[in-house]
C-alpha cells in the first residue's frame, strides 16, 4: 500500500526548525499541502516556504496562546479548505535546573508551550479534522515523556504529559475516525540539542552516551515515523507511544 496524501492537508507546528522542518517536507514529498506553524519567522522558514511552493503556507502562531491558536486553524481553512493530519511538534527546553531551584516562571512557561500548547492545537484542530470523518494526530513528546531527566523537571513533566494526554485524546476520538499518537524521539541533531550540549566536545559525548546505537538521531529520522503514524497503513495505531530513540528507552 503506497502512501499518499494527495488532496490532504498538515499543519506542522514548530516547522521552523529541527523535526518540524523536517516533518513538513516529509508531508510534502507525500503530497500534502502544509501549514507551517512557527512563533519565528527566520530565514530558514523564508527557504523551507520557498523550497515547498504553493502547496504550503507560514503562520505565524504562539502555540500557547489561545488566540493564536484559534488563527492558525482558521488560516489553515481559510488557505486549503481542510485539515486533515497535525504533528503538534512546537517546543522549548526551558531552563536547566534541579527541582528545588526550578524557577516558576522556567515551570509556567515550558508548561505552557509543551503541555498547554499541545492541548490547545488539538482543542482546535479536533473539531476541522472531524469535518473530515477521517484524520491523524501526532503529538511530540521525548523520551523524556517516558523516563526521568535529572536537571529539567519542567521540561519532563511537560513531556510526560503529553504521553497521557495523547492516551486520553486517542479514547475520545477513537470511534470518530481520528488516530492520536505521539512519537517520543531520543536525542536528535537538532538546534535544540546544539543548545543543551553547547556544542562542547564533552556535551556532544554526554548526550551521545544516552544513545545504544552510538549516534544522534536524525531530524527525518522522526519525520518518516510521524508520516506514517498518519498513514492509512498505521490504520490500527491510535494511543500509542512511540520510542524512535536510538535504543535510549531500551536501557
Ligand atoms: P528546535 O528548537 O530545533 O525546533 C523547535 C521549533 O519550535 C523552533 O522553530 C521554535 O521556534 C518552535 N517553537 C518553540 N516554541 C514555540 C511556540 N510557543 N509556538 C510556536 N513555535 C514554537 O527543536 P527540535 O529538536 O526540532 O524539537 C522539536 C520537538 O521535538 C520539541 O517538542 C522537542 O521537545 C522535541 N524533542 C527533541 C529532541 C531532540 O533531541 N532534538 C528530543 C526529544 C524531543
Amino acid at each position: 500500500m503506497e502512501t499518499t496524501f494527495k488532496n490532504k492537508v498538515a499543519l506542522v507546528t514548530g516547522g521552523a526548525s529541527g523535526i518540524g522542518r523536517a516533518t513538513a517536507l516529509a508531508f510534502a514529498k507525500k503530497g500534502a499541502k502544509v501549514a507551517v506553524v512557527d512563533w519565528k519567522e527566520n530565514d530558514e522558514m523564508v527557504d523551507l516556504i520557498k523550497e515547498l511552493g504553493s502547496e504550503a503556507i507560514f503562520i505565524k502562531c504562539n502555540v500557547s496562546k489561545t488566540d493564536d491558536v484559534k488563527a492558525m486553524v482558521a488560516q489553515t481553512i481559510a488557505a486549503f479548505g481542510r485539515l486533515d493530519y497535525a504533528f503538534n511538534n512546537a517546543g522549548i527546553e526551558g531552563a536547566s535546573a534541579p527541582t528545588q531551584d526550578c524557577s516558576e516562571e522556567n515551570w509556567d512557561k515550558t508548561i505552557g508551550v509543551n503541555l498547554k500548547g499541545v492541548w490547545l492545537c488539538m482543542k482546535y484542530e479536533i473539531p476541522e479534522i472531524l469535518k473530515q470523518g477521517k484524520g491523524a494526530i501526532v503529538n511530540c513528546a521525548s523520551v523524556a515523556g517516558l523516563v526521568g531527566f535529572a536537571g529539567l523537571p519542567a521540561y519532563v513533566a511537560s513531556k510526560h504529559g503529553i504521553v497521557g494526554l495523547t492516551k486520553t485524546t486517542a479514547l475520545e476520538c477513537a470511534t470518530q475516525g481520528i488516530r492520536v499518537n505521539v512519537v517520543c524521539p531520543g536525542v536528535i541533531q537538532t538546534p535544540m540539542i546544539d543548545r543543551l550540549t553547547g556544542k562542547t566536545k564533552e556535551g556532544i559525548e554526554r548526550f551521545k552516551g544516552f544513545e545504544p546505537i552510538g549516534r544522534f538521531g536524525l531530524p527525518e529520522e522522526i519525520a518518516n515515523a510521524v508520516v506514517w503514524m498518519c498513514s492509512d497503513e498505521a490504520s490500527f495505531v491510535t494511543g500509542h507511544v512511540m520510542a524512535v530513540d536510538g535504543g535510549f528507552t531500551a536501557q
